[in-house]
């Protein structure tokens, strides 16, 4: 539990105060229009308290009319007019003690007035008005009454003082370093959802190419599995040709670059094409195929095939094998489907490289060879 507050720490605080300052007032000031209301009707049957009817009857209306400036105003204008009407509040409070020697009205101005004037403003300036108050009643009382009934009032007064002036230092205070701690709160609640997305970001993307990564792609496969996805219709499995030689001839660094570019392309090909491309590792890369046609995905194969061509590296021109593989039929085993894919692109590799071959019209020895 932390005691002391800083004054930037406070004057953070002030605008969440003052909103709830100003919330206060008016259910204080509510309370007391009713409780008013009540010693009214109280008063009109009860003789014991007959004499304080007009007193209860003024000050419903004062509480009234403070109510009232409290809902049309703006908060700096509250603060200003809500003085006032305390204000007068208490100075007729006080002319009533002093005119009727011996009657407790007084009670009512400090009850009804501090309490709502402890929600209004920060601790300087209620400190201030309420100091102001006070002493003006002060010499009234010792002006205008004898000595024995103005020690004891100012005896009471000031101990109400000091009474109010603590409990408004404290209920700041407390306001104040709640409003911190929550504020702490959702500062790390954002940062901690930040981080989270990052950290999934980073978990399901690839870092060089911008690509999914390997570990989403059976990620996502694995919800196709549990029917939370719908399954694609066919696999694409893509080999950038004689890579290991780019990288040798030009450095690892062009080869990384390369793959970005690769990756970059792939993307443009995602974004007009029902496909979905995953870094598979290394030079290889899967993709998932939503579209209907199967020649949709052997045409957009060979679009790939034709726009790594296009591939500007400053370099010699880079190419990709390509292999497909269309297993509609084929269940939900797509492992089984990637080493399909897997095995077209083996042959393609077989068959001059910068191609594309499908496994489903790949001769049934190569279907069923059982590795690449
Ligand atoms: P093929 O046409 O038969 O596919 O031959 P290849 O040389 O492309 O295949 P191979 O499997 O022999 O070589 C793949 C190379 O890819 C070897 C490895 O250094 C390189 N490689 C894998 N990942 C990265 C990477 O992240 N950055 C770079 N620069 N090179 C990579
Ligand atoms: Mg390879
Ligand atoms: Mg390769």
């Amino acid at each position: 539990m932390r005691y002391n507050l800083k004054k930037e720490e406070y004057d953070k605080c002030i605008p969440y105060i003052e909103k709830n300052a100003k919330r206060m007032c008016g259910n204080i000031l509510g309370a007391s229009i009713v409780i008013l209301g009540v010693l009214f009707v109280v008063s009109l049957f009860f003789p014991q308290v007959e004499r304080f009817r007009l007193v209860y009857a003024e000050f419903f209306f004062l509480m009234l009319l403070g109510y009232f400036v409290h809902t049309k105003v703006s908060f700096t204008w509250h603060k200003i007019e809500i003085y006032l009407v305390l204000g007068l509040c208490l100075f007729f409070g006080i002319d009533l003690a002093i005119q009727y020697p011996g009657n407790k009205a007084i009670i009512f101005p400090l009850l009804f007035v501090i309490l709502p004037i402890l929600f209004t403003d920060n601790l300087r300036n209620m400190a201030a008005f309420l100091i102001f108050i006070v002493t003006v009643y002060i010499i009234i009382l010792v002006m205008y009454q004898d000595p024995a009934i103005w020690f004891q009032e100012m005896y009471n007064i000031l101990a109400l003082l000091v009474l109010a002036l603590f409990i408004h230092w404290s209920m700041g205070r407390e306001q104040c370093l709640g409003y911190l701690s929550r504020a702490a709160n959702e500062e790390m609640i954002v940062k901690l959802k930040t981080m989270k997305q990052e950290l999934k970001h980073l978990s399901e993307n690839d870092v060089l190419t911008g690509l999914s990564n390997r570990r989403k792609l059976f990620q996502t496969m694995g919800r196709i599995e549990s029917e939370a996805l719908r399954a694609p219709k066919g696999v694409m499995m893509l080999d950038i040709d004689q890579f290991k030689e780019y990288n040798d001839t030009y450095g690892h660094m062009e080869g990384d670059k390369c793959l970005q570019s690769f990756g970059r392309m792939l993307h443009r090909v995602e974004e007009q094409a029902d496909i979905h491309f995953y870094r598979y590792g290394g030079e290889e890369f899967v993709g998932l195929f939503w579209g209907e046609q199967r020649e949709a995905l052997d045409q957009l194969a060979a679009t790939v095939c034709s726009e790594t061509h296009g591939i500007d590296l400053g370099t010699v021109p880079i190419t990709v094998s390509i292999g497909t593989a269309w297993c509609e039929s084929v269940g939900k085993n797509y492992e089984q489907w990637i080493a399909r894919a897997d095995k077209a692109v083996y042959f393609s590799k077989r068959h001059g490289r910068d191609c594309v071959h499908c496994w489903n019209n790949l001769p049934s020895e190569e279907r069923n060879m059982q590795k690449r």
